[in-house]
């Protein structure tokens, strides 16, 4: 499942580039898990996102929607949205996303949009998700670019975040 620990290190080997993922230090996963806790810190939903490519970190982001008192400032288009920078592009050709959470029916457009080669997540999201739920968008006649898409990563780890982050405010 972690293709970046296959291609990633050996496709440019001798490059310190700080953004550069070293697989012992760290997998895209558990980047978005980081993200995602420290968005659980400023009070949003505790959700994360990464976007990689070829084993380099493109860009990271949690949720922001109440700091930016944006509706759609979700971690998987801020993700999207600072790597097409990065790229200087619209299209994300050939990058995965990772996120903790499965997407929404925004964010799988986007990532439809965004043209991204591989979808994962940590947890199904059966109240809002919009891959295997809801909508299915990736399945429709009108999508018309479909992720690879890996779901279902770490359940119980993601779920478990979002349970204590909704626990307390209850
Ligand atoms: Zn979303």
């Amino acid at each position: 499942m972690n293709d970046i620990a296959d291609k990633g290190p050996n496709s440019r080997d001798g490059r310190s580039d700080p953004a550069y993922l070293d697989p012992k230090m760290s997998d895209p996963m558990t980047l978005a898990f980081a993200e995602a806790r420290t968005a659980g810190e400023r009070g949003e939903v505790p959700v994360g996102a990464v976007v990689v490519r070829d084993g380099v970190l493109l860009a990271q982001a949690g949720n922001r929607t109440l700091g930016d008192k944006d509706p759609t400032a979700h971690a998987e288009l801020l993700a999207i949205r600072a790597a097409c920078q990065a790229l200087g592009s619209e299209r994300l050709i050939g990058c995965d996303l990772y996120v903790t959470l499965e997407p929404c029916a925004m964010c799988a457009a986007a990532i439809s949009f965004a043209r991204l080669r591989r979808l994962y997540w940590a947890a199904s999201d059966p109240k809002g998700g919009a891959v295997e739920h809801g909508p299915r968008f990736f399945s429709q006649p009108t999508c018309h670019h479909k992720p690879e898409v890996y779901g279902g990563l770490r359940e119980t780890e993601a779920a478990e975040l979002l349970r204590s982050f909704f626990a307390v405010r209850r």
